[in-house]
């Protein structure tokens, strides 16, 4: 229930642009600042380093340009280039070919063809240059469109692209078992948005019950599924479900966040399990950042102190 109020809380205040501006002057300015918890960077090249950071240690990472609901055609074609400049700074870079993007920092809300056409452009260059990319799940007026955009995609023959869904939304048991049928890759998450009870679960409770439905559905009839949470009952039940079905650790992956659950993320990888960290960067981070807080309002502490301490 607190989770439910803090989750509407922040996503109110995450689209409060004096809150906005404000915290973009101190989050990043500087390598300490508060912001860099979560976020690697406003560079690519910082989010390069990052990612090698974390390579180094035994994980695998994907790179995330923060940026979603663009307001216009232009904006979601500078987004598009945006995003083929940064395939190509990654391939030269060396670092892992793996990107996650949002279809509204496409143009989703404005021009439905016209997300497609610059979907089709990254996923054109993704191939070339063997990237696999994520279209991570928006807020629930999106569900059906970015499922059908990824249809769309898969029906003209790309592989190199994975859907997330949503164990909070009651939909998704449905939806895993259609990407199970196609051999989808399916990123399995709680859902970081306040959503309505007309279409998801409003008790902690029962959004954990989904998962763990969706997670084993996944798991024993999907296509390499990614585990993504930081909760260790999920994953102590998903590592339980593997080993007794004899799937071996090379079918699927865990996912973490930058900045989260970084024992975790090595524990899981020590013992030898996948483990993939979601690194966003970029200028446009508050509302992904206001998100974090709303998981967790423990974290506005160090935010607090991060500001204090700059001043
Ligand atoms: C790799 C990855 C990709 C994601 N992609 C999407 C997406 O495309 N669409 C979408 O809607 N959501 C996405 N999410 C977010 C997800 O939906 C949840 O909001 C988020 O992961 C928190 O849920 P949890 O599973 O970790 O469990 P929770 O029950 O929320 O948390 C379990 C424990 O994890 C730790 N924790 C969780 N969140 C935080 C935090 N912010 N700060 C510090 N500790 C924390 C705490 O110890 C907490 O007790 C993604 C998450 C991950 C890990």
């Amino acid at each position: 229930m607190i989770q439910t109020a803090s989750k509407a809380f922040f996503s109110t205040v995450a689209g409060s642009s004096s809150l906005k501006t404000l915290a973009s002057r101190y989050g990043m300015r500087g390598p300490r600042s508060f912001a860099r918890r979560f976020i690697a960077g406003e560079t690519i090249d910082e989010a390069i380093a990052a990612a090698r950071i974390i390579e180094a240690s035994g994980l695998q990472q994907t790179l995330d340009l923060l940026g979603e609901s663009v307001a216009t055609m232009a904006e979601a074609d500078a987004a598009t280039r945006a995003y083929l400049e940064v395939l190509e700074k990654i391939a030269v870079s060396g670092v892992g070919r793996n990107v996650s993007l949002k279809l509204t920092q496409l143009g989703l809300t404005i021009d439905r063809a016209t997300c497609v056409d610059n979907l089709r452009r990254i996923l054109d260059v993704a191939q070339r240059h063997e990237f696999f990319v994520r279209i991570d799940m928006e807020n629930s007026p999106f569900t059906q469109m970015t499922l059908d955009v990824f249809e769309t995609m898969w029906q003209q023959g790309y592989r190199n692209v994975g859907v997330v869904l949503q164990s909070c939304l009651s939909r998704s048991v449905a939806d895993a078992k259609r990407m199970n049928e196609l051999g989808a890759r399916v990123r399995i998450v709680k859902g970081a948005y306040k959503e309505p009870r007309a279409v998801a679960y409003q008790e902690k409770a029962q959004v954990d019950a989904a998962f763990l439905v969706i997670t084993k559905l996944l798991l024993a009839g999907g296509t390499y599924p990614a585990i993504a949470t930081h909760d260790p009952a999920m994953i102590a039940a998903a590592r339980a479900f593997a080993k007794q079905h004899g799937i071996a650790h090379d079918r699927f992956e865990f996912q973490m966040l930058y900045g989260i659950r970084r024992d975790l993320q090595a524990a899981l990888s020590s013992e030898g399990y996948n483990v993939r960290v979601y690194i966003p960067f970029g200028r446009e981070w508050f509302p992904y950042f206001m998100r974090r807080l709303g998981e967790r309002p423990a974290n506005i502490g160090f935010v607090m102190r991060g500001i204090l301490s700059e001043r």
